[in-house]
């Protein structure tokens, strides 16, 4: 099979034929599929996972983007979900039963977090969060009842970074199931599996789709796993991708590689900029020379996207907040990864009533860059942060 990005991204898993040699494919909203025999049906209901039967399982169009999605981050197979958090969740629960030990990074994704601290804890599953920025860190805190070693790398305020090769190495020797969210990266950046890592998963809502118009989640594995997964987690609990978002998807794939260049490059310009400011203490982002994991960081991805984190000189939570507010094209909201800047000041989450305060200083900001000019993005923060 050609494996190159503009095949995959073209041709890869689309059967023209099949619809009028249409160059884009439909969308087949249907819930079911008929058969002409007891037969033919027999057949389709002992393969569930390559027939078309129901939607809860397959569909067309999501088959499409599944096989896309696969071949991008090199594995057998893929399965698509109706988010990152439920791909995150079905990928944990299908790993662990009752009794079993889940080591996962320190400070996650926050539903990462909540599937383990929350939800699983009730069914009897330990975890350990770990600073896994050293192996050594995660094999201090394993336990003969480890079953599954949970990475995120880089994470998405700090970007902390795990080596994925000594990690996949020391989970195979004690028959640990390793897997990772890879959202920050994308598959154009990173590929988990080359490495050894059993699992890949991605918020599709970030770069996969990439236009803050769906929200959507990936897991790719062997065949053996996507197999498991589908039968059991996927099937049950069907957190599926509707036909309609998985059109979305498809016409948002075709242009990642435009789009991550885009984002990659711009974003360099704006960090090596922001890091001569007077006004600002640091900036965060993997491929900056002077951030702690800089040499990890350039052997494991070949690119780095969006987002990146700056801690504003400033001397009170106020100060911070005005300078934030005085910034007019980076929009303040959760998600990133899409057409348009964001940020995200993690003084948002300080002295609210009933939580923590973060485990970062007030004076972080997380931005992602947009499709936007970078000059046209950079000129706006100097604007502020000189307020
Ligand atoms: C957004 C995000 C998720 C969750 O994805 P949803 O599609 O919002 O459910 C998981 N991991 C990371 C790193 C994210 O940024």
């Amino acid at each position: 099979m050609d494996s190159s990005l503009s095949y995959i991204l073209n041709e890869l898993g689309e059967e023209r034929e099949h619809y009028y040699n249409a160059v884009t494919p439909p969308i087949f909203q249907t819930s079911n599929f008929a058969f002409e025999s007891v037969e033919k049906f027999r057949e389709a209901i002992s393969n569930e996972l390559d027939n078309y039967i129901y939607t809860r399982g397959t569909n067309p169009t999501v088959a499409i983007l599944r096989k896309k999605i696969a071949a991008l981050e090199g594995t057998e197979d893929a399965l698509i979900f109706s988010s990152g958090s439920a791909a995150i969740s079905m990928t944990i629960m299908n790993s662990v039963k009752q009794g079993d030990h889940v080591i996962c990074v320190r400070n996650p994704y926050s539903w990462t977090s909540s599937i383990l601290k929350k939800y699983l804890s009730r069914f009897g599953v330990e975890h350990t969060f770990v600073d896994a920025t050293r192996v050594e860190n995660i094999i201090a805190v394993a336990k003969p009842n480890t079953k599954l070693l949970f990475l995120e790398s880089p994470c998405t305020f700090t970007y902390e970074l795990q080596d994925l090769e000594a990690c996949a190495k020391i989970a195979k020797e004690r028959g640990w199931r390793t897997a990772i969210d890879n959202s920050y990266a994308s598959p154009l950046f990173q590929q988990p599996a080359k490495f050894g890592i059993d699992i890949v998963i991605h918020s599709a809502s970030k770069y996969l789709n990439g236009h803050s118009d769906v929200v959507g989640g990936v897991v790719c594995s062997s065949r053996t796993i996507i197999q498991d997964l589908f039968s059991n987690e996927y099937m049950t609990f069907g957190a599926i991708m509707s036909p309609n978002d998985a059109f979305l998807m498809l016409r948002s794939l075709r242009s990642l590689p435009i789009r991550m260049e885009r984002i990659s490059n711009s974003t360099k310009y704006i960090v090596e900029k922001l890091k001569q400011h007077p006004q600002i203490e640091k900036v965060l982002y993997p491929f900056d020379p002077d951030f702690p994991q800089y040499e990890l960081a350039k052997k494991q991805m070949t690119g780095c996207s969006g987002l990146f984190t700056i801690a504003i000189k400033a001397p009170d939570i106020e100060s911070v907040i005005r300078k934030v507010n005085a910034i007019r094209k980076w929009k303040i909201a959760v998600s990133w990864g899409g057409h348009e800047a964001l940020m995200m000041p993690l003084a948002t989450f300080y002295n609210i009533p009933g939580r923590d305060n973060p485990a970062q200083p007030w004076n972080y900001v997380r931005f992602s860059v947009g499709f936007e000019d970078p000059q046209y993005l950079l000129d706006d923060l100097y604007q502020a942060l000189e307020k």
